[in-house]
């Protein structure tokens, strides 16, 4: 046996295997027990399926979104699933003063904050990109200024409780994607925002975590509806997706990519080899 098996193969194990196991951090249900969590965007698909698996979890949710009646019905299903506690606030994430109110309000139902998760989106056109500047600045308000604004009011509570915050993102915000350029360009800069902040909350030492979630194709009403004829690949489950993502939060990982094979992969080449990207990214289209 050469030096080079003795030496490098043993070598690349330990690293392996540290890498296994360290990237695998134990995740337990209890972990959110009795923890005190606002959910966005949680009327319907993946926000919704979050709300179910906290409450299965025993954690105490305040869950937003416009249509009443829908987030009702979750917030009634939330306590039969084991909810410490499952109340709803109503409203417009266009507006930046109910984004505020929201935060302040579950802060008092709560009696504080322990996790801050960031899901809404607003509806947007599938298509070439129209020309319509208000209908970006629109996008903006809703899919990131809101979250910007949501942050700063729970920043207060979350540094006391050494709380997390998680922003859903989509690889749409990591590389350029056809179709989608006024959510691309919101979710790209969710990513500037929120990386931008994690630094900032290190040299400060703000013990609040950021996790940022870039998330492939995933079998939600809407987009099934707007994207699922035009894409190759069949979309992930919104169940385990949001399972991922609250597992993403309570081990307070830096970025969570669901699934890792279709969206952490071929972004290794974005450095590289972004015009292959850009073209692997085009031939996900039929
Ligand atoms: P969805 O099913 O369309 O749900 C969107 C949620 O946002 C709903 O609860 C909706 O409720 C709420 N919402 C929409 N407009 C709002 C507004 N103006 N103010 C307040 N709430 C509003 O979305 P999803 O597919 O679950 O996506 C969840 C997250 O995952 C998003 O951030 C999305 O970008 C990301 N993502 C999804 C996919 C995918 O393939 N599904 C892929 C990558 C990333 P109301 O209509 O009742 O307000």
């Amino acid at each position: 046996m050469g030096w080079w098996q003795k030496i490098v193969i043993p070598f690349f194990g330990l690293v392996l295997a540290f890498w296994f196991y360290s990237a695998r951090e134990n995740f337990k249900p209890e972990m959110l027990k009795g923890k005190r969590v606002i959910v966005t965007g949680a009327s319907t698909g993946i926000g919704e399926e979050m709300a179910y698996h906290l409450a299965r979890m025993g954690a105490h949710l305040v869950i937003t979104a416009r249509t009443e009646a829908k987030l009702q019905k979750v917030v009634e299903r939330c306590r039969e699933l084991g909810a410490a506690s499952a109340r709803y606030i109503s409203g417009t994430m266009e507006d930046m003063a109910f984004a505020d109110r929201v935060v302040k309000e579950a802060g008092t139902l709560l009696g504080g904050l322990d996790m801050l998760i960031l899901n809404h989106v607003g509806a947007s056109y599938f298509g070439y990109y129209n020309g319509d500047v208000e209908h970006v600045r629109k996008l903006l308000e809703i899919n990131f200024l809101s979250y910007v604004a949501m942050t700063t009011s729970a920043l207060p509570m979350l540094k006391e409780s050494e709380g997390s915050i998680v922003v859903v993102s989509s690889m749409a915000g990591k590389v350029g994607f056809p179709f989608t350029v006024p959510y691309s360009a919101t979710k790209f800069a969710l990513d500037g925002f929120f990386s931008s902040l994690r630094q900032e909350f290190t040299m400060q030492n703000v013990n609040v975590s950021i996790t940022l979630c870039i998330l492939g194709f995933i079998d939600t009403e809407r987009a099934v509806r707007v994207a699922g004829a035009l894409l190759r690949s069949p979309p992930a489950p919104r169940s385990e997706c949001a399972l991922e993502i609250v597992r993403a939060g309570a081990l307070r990982r830096r970025e969570l990519y669901y699934r890792y094979g279709s969206t952490r992969l071929p972004l290794l080449l974005r450095d590289c080899a972004a015009d292959l990207l850009d073209y692997l990214v085009r031939s996900r289209y039929r």
